[in-house]
């Protein structure tokens, strides 16, 4: 197939280079093209605007930090919109809001052009390794139709239903709750360390107990206080739990720890954590605990 692939970053290069692998024809764009040229090297095509990448594209992914990003790269100038021809899909694997995910379905639908949301979980070392969780959501018909595409970057693909928002829902609140999970690690690490109990033995129990990478990956990070270079940066954390918020308020459901969350995810900001793993939320209860931090 010919794909289209706009946003090389620390996700976005290691899935398109699986595109590839898998024998996808893809045209790759990135806003510094430098970030194009190793994919250049294992035959991509590279394009000079999002448009060009859309070009004679049946699917064109997208994998940028949040919805104004996308909204630039999809609708601005040179913008995906203006080059997909009916019936070929833009496929968003950022997380981004529900609320921009139903406006890209229905500006995509006035232009006869197919909308699919394709959230991930996993970091860049598993979009390296293929072992995403990928959920796509969008019409039956369209999601079966690029099926081998979700295949060839994940593990597993979940099927999130007709309505493209419910993946990007499904993502928020998976977000949620890892950062809710680095939330009560760091409490409880703060709390060991400042009785001066062995935390990293604690570690081991926790990783026994919970049995999951998400468990062992982080929680490693926040014994050892590995929080650089970022896999994912605490800025783009603090997006997803505002998002998860907003997606809680639309619903009139109620999400009270993930106001928690992202006040602290402010105050972590707030001591120039920005660029650090988002994992380094641990250092707001290190503060909170008077030790160094
Ligand atoms: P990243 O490393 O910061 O990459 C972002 C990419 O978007 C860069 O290539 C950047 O281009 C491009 N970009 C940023 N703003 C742009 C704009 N206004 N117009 C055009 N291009 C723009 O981010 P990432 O970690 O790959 O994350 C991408 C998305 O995946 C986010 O929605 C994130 O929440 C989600 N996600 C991340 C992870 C993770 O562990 N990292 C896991 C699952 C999902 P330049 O090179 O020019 O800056």
């Amino acid at each position: 197939m010919n794909i289209g692939f706009v946003g090389l970053g620390k996700m976005g290069s290691a899935m398109a280079r699986n595109l590839l692998r898998a024998g996808q024809a893809v045209s790759v764009y990135n806003r510094s093209r430098e970030k194009a040229e190793p994919l250049k090297a294992e035959g991509a095509r590279v394009a000079d605007s999002p448009a060009d990448a859309a070009r004679d594209a049946e699917a064109v992914f997208t994998m940028l930090p949040d919805d104004r990003a996308v909204g630039e790269v999809v609708f601005g100038d040179q913008g995906i919109a203006s080059a997909l021809e009916n019936g070929a899909a833009h496929i968003s694997s950022s997380t981004i809001s529900v609320a921009f995910a139903k406006k890209l379905a229905q500006k995509h639908s006035a232009k006869g052009q197919t909308y699919i949301s394709a959230p991930v979980f996993g970091r860049p070392e598993a979009a390296e390794k293929k072992q995403l969780l990928v959920i796509p959501g969008g019409k039956p018909e369209a999601v079966q139709r690029f099926r081998p595409l979700f295949d060839a970057i994940g593990r597993r693909t979940f099927e999130a239903g007709a309505e493209p928002w419910h993946a990007n829902a499904i993502k928020l609140c998976g977000n949620f709750m890892i950062a809710s999970m680095l939330e009560t690690f760091s409490e409880a690490f703060a709390a060991l360390r400042k009785a001066k109990v062995d935390h990293h033995q604690f570690f081991e129990v926790m990783s026994e107990l919970f049995g999951s990478p998400v468990y062992k990956n982080y929680g490693g990070a926040i014994a050892n206080e590995k929080f650089e270079p970022a896999g994912f940066e605490l800025k783009l954390g603090l997006k997803d739990l505002r998002q998860a918020n907003e997606f809680a308020n639309e619903v009139d459901a109620i999400m009270p720890f993930a106001s928690i969350l992202r006040d602290h995810f402010i105050s972590a900001i707030a001591h120039g954590q920005e660029k650090m793993d988002w994992s380094s939320i641990a250092l707001v209860s290190v503060r909170n605990v008077g030790l160094d931090g």
